[in-house]
């Protein structure tokens, strides 16, 4: 595909470049939606290196003014709390595409949206209140959410609760491993998702409720498949001395698959992730969860991590079974152990 401009103008594409003089791209794929976001124009167009991953960051300059190293440095950050995962971006070559939003109504979101888009190309998408500073910016979970979706592949959207529910549970993980949350803030921010998955579409298992597409079943979504994440990471850590856990697997599993440009079902990706393990945890989670109607069952294992509530409040206790592996999963690495 090539682009002819006026001069200065500029083209932001999620496709790989054949020839700069001419802006000269190649999809992939042909987009297959409207969906592919595509800017021309008054861009600021940055490129940032990390850890062998090229990330091209395109600023929508718009009319209302903002500080364009304050984003960067804010997309920045985001990205050193994805490497809090397995220490390598999933994607080695995306862009994020910011687009200024004005919006009085909610003023209190400094992300307004967010989302990632595949199609000729992974992006991720997010529109951005000016007006924010880079602290509320970087307080904000939306973008450690956005780019956590990348550690997995698109699966078929009536099955979505495992990428949301996977993206939902690294959200919080990697913001306390990257200090931006406490660990018991990121228990407190668990447990009350699990309750609200709990009490959303109680009858409905993740599956039925993907499929319904309805705004009830949102948090049973989210949260189911963020509670079977958290299943998977413990059961890994408790057989292998810790020596395996949910980081290690998506990191092997980058590897092999990702970035993948098809949709894959759930019982598919499951079966893979298996094939990473000795022994399977992730085939075995998915038969007993994915249409069982209700919800994951996490109250006994947030005992046995020392997970205790009491009015409605998380306290960590280091007396239980398996403080240790609740501990390790709120701490970052040395660099050196990825
Ligand atoms: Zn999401």
């Amino acid at each position: 595909m090539r682009f002819d401009t006026e001069p200065g103008d500029k083209v932001a594409v999620p496709w790989k470049l054949v020839h700069a003089g001419t802006q000269t791209y190649e999809p992939e794929v042909s987009p297959q939606s409207g969906s592919a976001p595509a800017a021309f124009g008054n861009l600021d167009v940055r490129e940032l290196k990390v850890n062998g991953a090229v990330l091209r960051i395109v600023l929508l300059k718009g009319k209302s003014g903002y500080d364009p190293d304050a984003l960067t440095g804010w997309i920045q950050q985001t990205t050193r709390n994805l490497l809090h995962a397995y220490g390598r971006f999933p994607n080695p070559q995306f862009s994020v595409f910011i687009i200024p939003v004005v919006d009085r109504s909610r003023n209190s979101d400094a992300v307004i949206f967010g989302r990632v888009v595949r199609d000729g190309g992974e992006a991720v998408e997010l529109l951005v209140n000016p007006a924010s500073t880079i602290e509320r910016l970087t307080r904000d979970w939306t973008a450690t959410h956005e780019f956590s979706h990348l550690m997995l592949p698109y699966v078929a959207r009536d099955e979505r609760w495992i990428s949301e529910g996977f993206a939902q549970y690294y959200q919080n993980v990697l913001l306390a491993r990257a200090g931006q949350y406490t660990p018991q803030y990121a228990w407190q921010k668990l447990f009350e998702g699990f309750e609200r998955g709990r009490h959303s579409m109680p009858n409905a298992s993740p599956d039925e409720a993907a499929a319904s597409d309805s705004r009830n079943a949102r948090m049973k979504v989210y949260w189911s498949g963020a509670a079977i994440a958290l299943l998977a990471d413990v059961e890994l850590r408790q057989h292998s001395g810790s020596a395996v856990s949910l980081d290690t697997v998506l990191g092997n599993f980058q590897l092999c698959c990702l970035p993948s440009n098809r949709t894959w079902s759930g019982a598919e990706l499951f079966a893979k992730l298996d094939t990473l393990i000795a022994e399977p945890i992730f085939s075995p989670l998915y038969e007993r969860y994915a249409d069982t109607s209700g919800f994951p069952d996490v109250d006994g294992l947030l005992q046995e991590l020392g997970v205790r509530v009491r009015d409605s409040t998380v306290a960590l206790s280091d007396e239980a079974a398996l403080a240790a592996i609740r501990r390790q999963i709120m701490t970052p690495r040395d660099p050196g152990e990825y």
